[in-house]
């Protein structure tokens, strides 16, 4: 399980070890430091419709292959920092999601090896300017704005198959379903995606949002759990 975080002026990367960081011999409390996202992508791919149910609560039929769109590096945030809504938008989705995170340069990857590309795994949240979305007719900004790719805490080694995978906002369940109901599996979204764009070390594939998706307000506290993955938190405020 590997952390990012800020202690002082430094930015450390470091294991996680109960409540602990260790990195380079020294032991930090994971409790007195900042976490950042523990990754730093040079890109973000997101999957759309890749839940049987949410594709049905959207109305749109079911994909033959993987729709994908790209958020900036510049969205992502770490547990624990605020989403920001932009005054331009009226209605601020969450999506949470489950996140691959890449170890190595790769390019053309076939399904059976991809495991030998994924560093881990971490929880993310899809944040969507739903009104801009349906406005624009094509996703960049409803996608992009900064904060809108929060993730983490960690990255962690899991068999992706069967998470549980649940959302809440202000404590209140508002998604609750398994990674074993993605349409396009983790290894299969890796050849898809590594034919068209070479990816790169701590580049992230999210993976797709299930149903019960909704609205953020300005106070709110949206959390993604996914089972063995811990808990990505974040408040929402006006800019
Ligand atoms: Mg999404």
């Amino acid at each position: 399980m590997m952390a990012r975080f800020r202690f002082g002026d430094e930015v450390v990367k470091g294991e996680v070890e109960g409540r602990s960081i260790i990195s380079g011999g020294k032991e930090y409390d994971l409790e007195e430091v900042e976490l950042l996202a523990p990754s730093e992508p040079s890109k973000v791919v997101c999957v759309g419709l890749n839940y049987v149910e949410h594709a049905k609560e959207l109305k749109m039929d079911l994909p033959s292959e993987p729709i994908i769109f790209l958020k900036p590096p510049t969205a992502v945030i770490g547990s624990g920092a605020d989403i920001v809504m932009p005054p331009s938008s009226s209605q601020v989705d969450y999506e949470g999601e489950l996140a691959v995170v890449i170890k190595e340069r790769c390019r053309n990857v076939p399904a059976e090896k991809a495991d030998d590309y994924i560093l881990g795994y971490a929880n993310f949240n899809d944040v969507t300017a739903r009104d801009l979305q349906r406005r624009d007719g094509q996703w960049t900004r409803a996608k992009s704005f900064d904060t809108f790719a929060p993730m983490g805490p960690f990255v962690v080694g899991a068999d992706p198959s069967a998470l549980k995978i649940q959302t809440r906002v202000n404590g209140s369940v508002r998604q609750s379903s398994s990674t074993s109901d993605l349409i396009f599996p983790v290894q299969e979204l890796i050849e898809f995606v590594s034919e068209i764009m070479t990816l790169l070390p701590g580049d992230v594939i999210a993976t797709g949002t299930p149903p019960g998706v909704g609205s953020l307000e300005a106070g709110d506290v949206v959390e993604v759990e996914i089972e063995g993955l811990g808990t990505l938190k974040n408040g929402v405020v006006k800019s």
